[in-house]
């Protein structure tokens, strides 16, 4: 499996590095896994985080490095904690006695290999909560097959539905294309949606949409997508947090937050197509505060 990291082909840029010799390519990770935190996490959907929260490992790095990354320290300044894929395996396990309703592997794609060999380590010494695939959606189908009986829920993003924002606040003109065809092997794998008693998710695809400002008809046009392509097949989350990050400032039209009355016509519309299975986010969540601290905690 870590032979893969060889000839580095895991997302769609495929760079082709030897990351088993330190070369870095294009999200700028070696072989050697970083995670800026491993913590209870309480601010993901209901029926993610619970009342004891969700078993967060957020990974260093990205393959996608949007110019106004939510979680820049990591994705773009690398801040975290080398660590060893026992340690991986440990803090997993650590995270599931802690009381977490599942196992959430944050922005996973480049660690795809390693992550699967610390899972492997993991369920042999006693790991059984759900795992979350919480990614951008930026993956290729090569990648996500090796994650078949690994992951029980997919939690992608869904960002950009044309080339130009996809291409001007992420260098990836090809996303929509990339996460359509994710999305049908992610449905595929996951299955339809289904929970415990407590409603805690089992298994299942919740497709995150962040609203950008302005760019609302890219919303609708996902909106309209993801509805007629899988009805109540999948779980629509549409986000009001967007907080102009990282070099957002340089890109005036989006060094802004969304407005309340925005988000709300927004939902409305979701409700208008008929979109029943979906989370909404309470005004106020656009706050730094909401953000983790990426300290080391748990590494
Ligand atoms: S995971 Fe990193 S090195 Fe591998 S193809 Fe993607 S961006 Fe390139």
């Amino acid at each position: 499996m870590l032979e893969l990291l060889n000839h580095c082909r895991l997302c769609p840029r495929c760079c082709g590095v030897n990351r088993n010799k330190g070369e870095r390519g294009f999200c700028g990770a070696d072989s050697t896994v970083r995670v800026g935190r491993a913590s209870l996490h309480y601010w993901e959907e209901p029926c993610l985080s619970g009342e004891r929260g969700s078993g967060t490992v957020f990974f260093s790095y990205c393959t996608l490095q949007c110019v106004y990354c939510q979680n820049s320290q990591i994705s773009h300044d690398h801040l975290g904690k080398e660590i060893t894929l026992s340690r991986l395996a440990e803090i997993f396990l650590e995270l599931q006695k802690k009381g977490a309703h599942n196992l959430n592997l944050v922005t996973p794609t480049h660690y795809v290999p390693q992550i699967i060999t610390a899972l492997d380590a993991a369920k042999a010494d006693g790991l059984s909560l759900p795992v979350v695939y919480n990614t951008s959606g930026y993956e290729r189908a090569e990648t996500l097959r090796l994650l078949d009986s690994h992951v029980d829920i997919y939690l992608p993003d869904f960002k950009y539905a044309s080339a130009g924002s996809a291409s001007r606040y992420s260098a990836a003109g090809d996303y929509a294309d990339v996460v359509k065809a994710a999305l049908d092997i992610m449905t595929e794998q996951a299955g339809l949606p289904s929970f415990d008693e407590d409603g805690m998710m089992k298994r299942g695809v919740i497709v995150r949409h962040l609203i950008l400002p302005g760019h609302y008809e890219e919303t609708r046009e996902i909106l309209r997508y993801l509805h007629k392509r899988y009805g109540n097949r999948i779980y629509i989350s549409l986000m009001n947090q967007y907080t102009p990050f990282a070099r957002a400032k340089a890109y005036p039209e989006i060094n802004c937050k969304v407005p309340q009355r925005d988000y709300d016509a927004l939902v409305d519309y979701a409700v208008e197509l008929g979109v029943e299975n979906g989370f909404i986010q309470e005004e106020g969540t656009a706050e730094e505060s909401f953000i983790p601290l990426f300290d080391g905690q748990g590494c």
